[in-house]
């Protein structure tokens, strides 16, 4: 006689197939049940035709994989536990001792911090290259080089690239190009077919995403994927994913998976107040610059407009300010301290706006000429009525900044 406690735990009970609800089941797991040693031994976990460990896939991460295909116009995807991990696990997949990456010099921080803290003691070498400059790219481009990075627009400053003229010389000269594409988030613009009716079109190889901003939607969830078209790179990618053990929780899959179907609302909502705000901080005279790539004098603007489809593709809901510097940080200080609908904090893509001063000058190689000296605020606009942050901006202004 089989004891109560085996049989609760051996329960002969299955529920019926063929249910279908709005939401994707949340399907969590480490082991995986197979019904013979033959079908353990045939299963192939790398082409998601079949199930064989929790970190090799569930339902639900296959699930969000392909939609975040579908998102970015990709064919195959791989999870990371951020989007830093996503970033890393494109670093680790491609280079070894001896190779060479390329990083834009506006790139998001801790992409510099990898190459400089980690990648530098395994040998791998790596170059900061002008965005703005694709001759400056070109020149750096040597047989070592085995990735380039891209984005667009770049981290805290919004530079807008001419992200077609930089992934063609990745083309032309035969390097892998991987673009963080976190702010156009699939939304903005098309990384797998950057000029429209080109063929064959014009493609980045990998977009790496970090799905903790817009396709949480939250900030409660960290999250990264990275995307690609052609099937020998993604399994280049999906085994080293695999080597080091990259899974993703299901409750945080299946969060994604639920904010998703909302994204290009809420994408058009912060990119809506976001201009708003930004137009009206140009008219304050304690910011000497405001850099958002929909402003027609912010860097870039011109790419912006080509690659966004004339403006229609939309931008993300972040602008900087850099503040005259007759005020001093401390004042700059004060400033966010006095905001109360922005609160302080790092990140974006969630419901609340978000405000951080940064030491440009700690972050660049030299300061660069497009932009003025003071110091720089970063502002990530969430879903708040733009009139209440506006009032926010300007009440922290009157207090702070006289
Ligand atoms: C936030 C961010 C990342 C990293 O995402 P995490 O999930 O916080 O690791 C990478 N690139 C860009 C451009 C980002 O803004």
């Amino acid at each position: 006689m089989v004891h109560l406690t085996t049989e609760l735990i051996h329960h002969g009970y299955v529920p019926p197939a063929g249910f279908e609800a709005p939401q994707q089941g949340v399907f969590k797991a480490s082991t995986v049940f197979f019904p013979s040693v033959a079908a353990m031994r045939s299963r192939e976990w790398k082409d998601k035709t079949a199930y064989t460990y929790g970190l090799h896939g569930t339902p639900t991460t296959y699930a969000l994989e392909e939609r975040l295909c579908t998102l970015e116009g990709g064919a195959q995807c791989v999870l990371a536990p951020s989007g830093l991990a996503a970033i890393a696990n494109v670093a680790l997949s491609l280079l070894k001792s001896g190779d060479e990456v390329l990083i834009p010099d506006n790139a998001y921080g801790p992409n510099k911090a990898l190459a400089e803290g980690e990648l530098k003691g395994w040998g791998i070498t790596h170059q900061y290259y002008d965005p703005m400059d694709p001759l400056d790219l070109e020149a750096q481009i040597s047989s070592r080089t085995r990735l380039v990075w891209v984005e667009a627009a770049g981290s805290v400053t919004l530079e807008f690239p001419d992200l077609a003229a930089l992934v063609r010389i990745c083309k032309k000269r035969g390097v892998t190009v991987a673009l963080d594409n976190t702010w156009g988030a699939g939304l903005a613009f098309k990384p797998f077919d950057l000029v429209p009716g080109e063929v064959p079109a014009l493609a980045v190889d990998i977009s790496a995403h970090a799905l903790t901003k817009y396709p949480s939607g939250g900030g409660d969830v960290l999250m990264g994927s990275v995307i690609t078209r052609d099937a020998g790179l993604h399994m280049r990618l999906k085994l080293t994913h695999m080597r080091l053990g990259l899974g993703v929780g299901a409750n945080d899959a299946e969060a994604v998976l639920r904010a998703l179907p909302s994204m290009a609302l809420r994408y058009r909502a912060h990119d809506e107040a976001t201009r708003q705000l930004a137009q009206w901080c140009q008219a304050q005279p304690q910011f000497l610059q405001v850099l958002h790539p929909a402003l027609q004098d912010s860097p870039g603007h011109a790419h912006w407009k080509t690659l966004c489809v004339n403006g229609t593709g939309g931008a993300a809901g972040l602008f900087s300010v850099v503040i005259d510097p007759r005020y001093t940080p401390d004042q700059c200080d004060a400033f966010c301290d006095a905001l109360r609908l922005f609160r302080i904090g790092y990140s974006w893509g969630g419901p609340v706006s978000l405000v951080v001063p940064y030491d440009l000058a700690s972050m660049r190689s030299s300061w660069p000429s497009h932009l003025a000296h003071g110091t720089l605020v970063r502002f990530a606009v969430g879903l708040e009525a733009a009139a209440d942050l506006q009032a926010d901006l300007a009440n922290a202004l009157s207090v702070a900044l006289i």
